[in-house]
């Protein structure tokens, strides 16, 4: 690199300070740069934010040859290259949106040894065609980023991930680097065995972001619920998630008639549209962009200041990289997400009625719940978030919607055993709506077709008012005491978990939902 003349200093602190401009570094960088540059494997195990990029480009600038990049997509490849060649770094990208002729002055740079970093797609890196282009070069270093792309477990599985491993035996000798912000053990756990990392050295930190306050509404009125969520925050920017297009385009509609500046963001728009769209987002400072989840990876917007989601992600690990765009800078930032039944019911049936073979599907169902979980804790959500990263954490973190009002629980099984005769009783057959009105007891044209005015658990549930029911039953299907069977027009079943509750053998805690905030603190009609 053209900085270091002729003192030859590549020293990493003076790399992170003549080049890059800091002071010092952060964490565990230094003990992985270390490492890298003495010819070490490694797996980096990061949250967003924390750094690790440094952790690959600054061992690739003080080893000789050129650092090969590993990078899933073009999008990101070209803003890391643009901000690389800002600081006087030589990096390029080989990618099929090049034309021939970029291609080829890619190509003679590199064989000019006038690179210090080249970034491809991992479809590329394992191609034999690449493997004899740079055959007879010095290579500093492979670094693979977003490495939890080779596992099934993480929530962007790259099938072309699975083919890094020749890596090793193509070039031994040569160091490699996995990073990830993805922690669940699972997905770690592919990423040595599948990436043949088993004799690296692993560095991760702790996954708490200490700055993000979490809070999870159970969702009754979503567009006001979400007005009043983002008028706390005055002249800045977040984003907004939700799951269809539709949607998106709808609300970031909705928000601009309500006064908000709000932009919409999803892969089915014009693509110029799309990417004027995130270049206001990058830049402007009180703008809300209303994006599906095609928006975000590798987007660094430093002063995020909220992630609202009105539909719930589909695993815990995308609920916390979808949170995680917020507060990368470090200040305070707040996640908020409105939640409900329709959600568990939408993303089993995306599950259930997906092509995944079985085997993936039972993975998508156990991450499903991982996130339910979350969602149906009583305790402190960043306790339950880093307990399924497997990291302990002793709860009661003060700035989590279930620590600052502390939930209510309440011992449901009765409740629970009379939700389940209902759906049993009337032959499991029904939704929600008719079961709730059978317990209820309410008169109408269906339960009196059915019959079901005369079965014994009509009106067993007068007790408990319509809403109450509503939330027993989202929390049975949360817990998996009772499924939607699609196929029977969202019938609700039981499950064989049930029976014990039947039998008194297990005890249901519910909780206590809290009336919206709104409701709570303005007395507004509803
Ligand atoms: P990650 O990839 O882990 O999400 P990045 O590598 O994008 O994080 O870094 C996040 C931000 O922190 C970037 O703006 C980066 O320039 C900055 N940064 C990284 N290391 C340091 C350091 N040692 N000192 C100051 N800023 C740093
Ligand atoms: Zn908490």
């Amino acid at each position: 690199i053209l900085l270091f003349g002729n003192d030859g200093a590549r020293n990493p602190l003076d790399v992170l300070k003549r080049i890059y401009g800091y002071s010092a570094f952060r964490g565990q960088q230094q003990a992985v740069v270390e490492h890298v540059v003495a010819g070490g494997d490694a797996v980096v195990l990061f949250p967003t934010g924390a750094g690790k990029s440094l952790c690959f480009q600054i061992p690739a600038l003080c080893r000789k040859g050129v650092g090969i990049v590993v990078s899933p997509l073009i999008a990101l490849m070209r803003d890391q290259v643009e901000a690389l060649k800002q600081v006087g770094i030589r990096a390029a990208a080989l990618n099929s949106s090049l034309s021939r002729d970029e291609a080829i002055a890619v190509r003679r740079a590199l064989s000019a040894d006038a690179l210090d970093l080249l970034y491809v797609t991992p479809e590329r890196a394992v191609t034999d065609g690449f493997a004899e282009m740079i055959g007879d070069m010095d290579i500093a270093l492979f670094a693979i980023d977003e490495a939890h792309c080779v596992s099934q477990w993480g929530h962007d599985f790259r099938p072309e991930y699975r083919g890094l491993d020749c890596l090793a035996s193509r070039f031994p000798g040569v160091p490699r680097i996995a990073l990830t912000a993805t922690a669940d053990p699972h997905t770690r756990g592919d990423i040595i065995e599948r990436l043949a990392l088993r004799s690296a050295r692993v560095f991760s930190s702790s996954f708490d972001r200490p700055n993000i306050a979490y809070e999870i509404v159970e969702r009754d009125q979503p567009r006001q619920q979400l007005l009043r969520f983002l008028s706390r925050f005055k002249d800045s920017s977040g984003i907004v998630y939700c799951l269809s297009r539709a949607k998106v385009e709808d609300t970031a509609e909705w928000l601009n008639g309500q006064g908000i500046r709000a932009l919409p963001y999803h892969a089915g728009m014009d693509r110029t549209l799309r990417d004027r769209h995130q270049d206001a987002f990058l830049k402007e400072e009180n703008l809300c962009l209303v994006a599906t989840v095609a928006f975000g990876m590798g987007i660094d917007k430093p002063d995020v200041r909220y992630v609202a989601h009105l539909d719930l992600p589909g695993s815990a690990e995308a609920y916390y990289q979808e949170t995680g765009r917020a507060g990368r800078d470090g200040l305070p930032s707040e996640v908020w997400m409105a939640y409900g039944m329709a959600d568990v019911i939408q993303r089993r049936r995306m599950i259930d009625e997906g092509g995944a073979p079985d085997e993936i599907k039972r993975i998508e169902r156990s991450k499903l719940n991982s996130l339910l979980a979350i969602c149906e804790t009583a305790g402190c959500r960043r306790q339950a978030i880093l307990a399924h990263f497997g990291e302990a954490h002793p709860g009661r973190c003060g700035h989590c919607d279930t620590c600052l009002k502390p939930v209510e629980t309440w011992d449901g099984t009765e409740a629970a055993i009379k939700a389940l005769a209902g759906v049993y009783r009337t032959g499991e057959r029904f939704g929600t709506g008719h079961v709730i009105d059978v317990l209820i007891g309410t008169v109408n044209e269906k339960t009196e077709r059915f019959g079901h005015v005369d079965i014994p658990v009509f009106g067993a549930g007068k007790d408990l008012p319509a809403r109450t029911w509503q939330s027993v039953f989202r929390q049975l299907l949360a817990m998996g005491l009772i499924t939607v069977d699609h196929a029977a027009f969202g019938a609700l079943k039981l499950e064989p978990e049930a029976r014990a509750v039947f039998k008194r053998e297990r005890q249901v805690l519910f909780r206590k939902d809290r009336p919206s905030s709104g409701k709570a603190t303005r007395g507004q009609k509803s």
